[in-house]
């Protein structure tokens, strides 16, 4: 089991959480979505979170300029956020490693107070970079909750770590 903390003031983000081995796909059917918010069910259940090794989120990139080896690598990202208008044909260049967790699993986060195009038609996108913030003001998390998109938290790779040490390589 593992917990999340805040890298800059050391705040606990999340209850002890076991590890999935890997990203679960998730129904994009709408079938799947909640009736009354849209929403889709979280990539991850309550009490789990997986590690994304794929690079998420901002920031975005043409595919051009992406570099030769990522091509090589086809890296688009494993299951992508909702892209605002404008950005459809970008790739990301977000950090690997980022940590899905279930959004109601870490309590006390604040909302980035403007998201510009990063907002969707109901909610965050979570393409504009990390948009929660831990109590100390640090963006440590990306919340996707988009009636359109996935339905996810992410703590960001070097902005969280992990205790027990060393458990999400
Ligand atoms: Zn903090
Ligand atoms: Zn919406």
């Amino acid at each position: 089991m593992t917990v999340f903390l805040c890298a800059k003031c050391g705040a606990e983000l999340t209850p002890d959480l076991r590890r999935l081995a890997q990203v679960p796909d998730v129904s994009t059917h709408d079938k799947d979505r909640d009736s009354v918010t849209g929403l889709a069910p979280s990539t991850v259940p309550r009490g789990a979170y997986v590690i994304d090794r794929e690079p998420w989120g901002a920031p975005f990139v043409t595919p051009e300029a992406q570099d030769a080896d990522a091509r090589a690598m086809g890296t688009r990202g494993s299951r992508g956020p909702l892209m605002p208008p404008g950005m459809t044909d970008m790739v990301p260049r977000g950090p690997q490693g980022s940590v899905i967790v279930h959004p109601e699993d870490v309590r006390g986060l604040r909302p980035a107070e403007s998201l510009g195009i990063h907002h969707g038609c109901c909610g965050p996108l979570g393409t504009g970079g990390p948009n929660m913030a831990c109590a100390c003001g640090a963006f440590v998390a990306t919340l996707a909750a988009d009636c359109m998109g996935p339905h996810e938290l992410r703590l960001h790779p070097l902005r969280v770590y992990a205790f027990p040490a060393g458990t999400p390589t």
